[in-house]
């Protein structure tokens, strides 16, 4: 017998099609601009093994990584005519290997600009334009700009920058920051810009240069509140009843009995807990989803366990092994994170390794 037939402690499922149609939908609302797709994380932790192939084989050509271990992972996914960059840029040391794959990195400094000369190869340049990450000041784009040897050896295929707001659009920031990136673009004439990430999408037509970078929005979470037409959601998540149990009022729940019951009430317990990313943040607060109803966590998120209160439902309605609804139509993922105290980011990222995957 397979272990991977036995019913697993939870189901996460991972709808590609959804993917490609989000990828589509920002390619056309951007174009003439391109869409890269940023896959770092393991594809924001749904898997690059399978978002890569599947955007590729939809027209994508150009995709971001954070660094040089994530490039050289899927590389071989890559088509050859596509763009793979590294946004973390390299350490010293991973130029050759960069060189040899054929990876590009995003040069963030002038040491980092100096290492990569020698190897006479194609890259991206970043200038910070305010949010003090990485990036080049304007003096210092003003030094490269002017270095013809540098400029020689290393054909640039864009300016990049990074918006620090852009999940927000009314913050004056975007269009400061439009600004100084234009200025700075503007000393390389004929140089590709990519400025945009999934919420710089939303802020329009002057944002988006060359080629747009949209992570968050192709796995279906929303960048910014007030989207017309939402992106279609990828991840469904659900995880196993393990026992159900009725306790007298008065009861305490879980690890330092934070939660004790007002009055009889059945708790059902969920195979699914912080190991798993289940944010420990949800202890005593968020819910789960089953059968109609909205079922209160009651007690602390625990390694493996989490617990909710069942009451809403029949007795005998949640059988041992039913599935329940974590993640879905009923509880969206940014309601989840924000009841954690988080981002659809994170939760994306942190998803455990327990589920069984089912991709489709
Ligand atoms: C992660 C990242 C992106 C993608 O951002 P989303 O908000 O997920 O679209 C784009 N650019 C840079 C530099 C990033 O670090």
């Amino acid at each position: 017998m397979q272990a991977q037939m036995a019913p697993a402690p939870g189901v996460l499922t991972i709808d590609l099609g959804a993917l490609v149609e989000n990828w589509r939908r920002v390619a056309c609302e951007v174009a003439p601009a391109r869409a890269a797709a940023v896959v770092k994380a393991d594809a924001y932790g749904l898997g690059a093994a399978q978002v890569v192939p599947v955007l590729a084989a939809a027209g994508c050509r150009a995709f971001f990584v954070a660094n040089l271990v994530e490039a050289l992972a899927i590389r071989a996914l890559v088509p050859d005519d596509a763009l793979l960059a590294v946004l973390n840029g390299l350490h010293p040391g991973g130029e050759a290997f960069a060189a040899e794959a054929g990876i590009t990195p995003v040069l963030n400094s002038i040491a980092q600009a100096r290492r990569w000369q020698a190897f006479g190869r194609p890259a991206m340049l970043q200038v910070d334009t305010g949010m003090a990450r990485h990036g080049l000041g304007f003096e210092e784009a003003v030094v490269l700009a002017g270095d013809a040897e540098f400029r020689g050896a290393v054909p640039l295929l864009a300016i990049i920058s990074h918006l620090s707001c852009a999940d927000e659009p009314d913050r004056a920031e975007n269009a400061a920051q439009l600004a100084r990136f234009e200025a700075a673009a503007a000393l390389f004439p004929g140089v590709a810009r990519c400025f945009a990430n999934s919420g710089g999408v939303q802020l329009g037509a002057a944002w988006h240069g060359d080629l747009v970078r949209a992570g968050l929005c192709l796995y279906g979470a929303e960048p910014a509140d007030g989207r017309a037409e939402p992106f279609r959601p990828v991840v469904g998540l659900q995880a196993r009843v393990l026992q159900t149990r009725t306790v007298p009022a008065g009861t305490g729940v879980g690890y330092g009995q934070t939660w004790h019951a007002p009055r009889e009430t059945r708790l059902a317990l969920l195979s699914i807990g912080y190991a798993d990313g289940f944010p420990r943040s949800l202890s005593d607060r968020g819910a789960v989803w089953a059968q109609g109803a909205t079922l209160p966590i009651v007690g602390r998120v625990s390694m493996d366990v989490t617990v909710v209160d069942a009451s809403a439902l029949p007795e005998g309605a949640l059988a041992e092994g039913e599935l329940v609804e974590i993640i879905g139509p009923h509880r969206p993922i940014e309601a989840v994170a924000q009841e954690a105290g988080t981002i659809a980011y994170e939760i994306l990222t942190q998803l455990g390794g327990r589920y069984q995957r089912i991709y489709c």
